[in-house]
């Protein structure tokens, strides 16, 4: 993490799986890759937190407009981390910045700036409001890994976001939408727990026991036996 922000926001996603009963284990974009590959080998799943924009380099386009904290190590590092994750059905929840790395380490696109390439988007970059405020509601599709976990199909969310998924990735599925088409879920199509969310979950914990489900049912499926490729 770089930064007392970043940092701070981390730790939110360390205390969700705390609270779960996980054991939250943190890697530095510091670290190089014979370091990360030792701790890697020691995960039993992989947590993918919010954070600055991906270099759109690693989503074959030109920058479109100014990077909000980007970091070619942290792109680097998560990259590489989520392709072994993939390879080796490792549980993956990935959040936010996550689901789009999740996103673009499988080949999909991103929208670099939701406000200047959609036309009349919702507001979801909420940044400037408090972490739980539920900015939009999300429609989930049915029979999908997050409608089971959710037991729900509305759901309100918070959004914190200037980015989104553009074209998903082959072998991930869209479980859920906003109400302007913005894709707000993405989940993996093989037998592993592979779960993207655009909201903040370890932001709502605290009073929803639905988004607590998100991190238990991650946790539980990195305690089971691995799920053979
Ligand atoms: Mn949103």
């Amino acid at each position: 993490m770089e930064g007392g922000a970043s940092a701070f926001a981390a730790n939110r996603y360390v205390q969700a799986i705390d609270l779960v009963g996980g054991a939250p284990v943190s890697i530095s974009p510091l670290e190089d890759e014979i370091s990360c590959q030792a701790i890697y080998e020691r995960l039993e799943g992989l947590l993918l937190p919010g954070g600055g924009d991906i270099n759109p380099r690693h989503y074959r386009e030109e920058k479109l407009c100014k990077l909000r904290n980007p970091s070619d190590r942290r792109d680097n590092l998560e990259l590489t981390l989520v392709r072994w994750a993939l390879q080796d059905g490792l549980p993956i929840l990935a959040i936010c910045r996550g689901l789009q790395v999740l996103n673009v380490a499988l080949r999909g696109t991103l929208y670099q700036d939701i406000a200047s390439q959609l036309t009349q988007p919702l507001k979801h970059d909420c940044s400037c409001c408090a972490r739980d405020y539920l900015a939009h509601e999300i429609e989930i599709e049915p029979q999908t890994y997050l409608a089971a976990t959710f037991g729900d199909l509305r759901i309100h969310v918070n959004s914190r976001h200037h980015q989104a998924i553009k074209e998903a990735a082959p072998g991930l599925t869209v479980s859920a939408r906003a109400p302007d088409g913005i894709i707000e879920a993405l989940e993996g199509v093989g037998p592993a727990f592979v779960l993207g969310i655009q909201f903040h979950p370890e932001d709502l914990v605290a009073n929803d026991e639905r988004m607590q489900r998100l991190f238990s049912s991650f946790v539980e499926a990195a305690n089971a036996p691995r799920t053979v490729l």
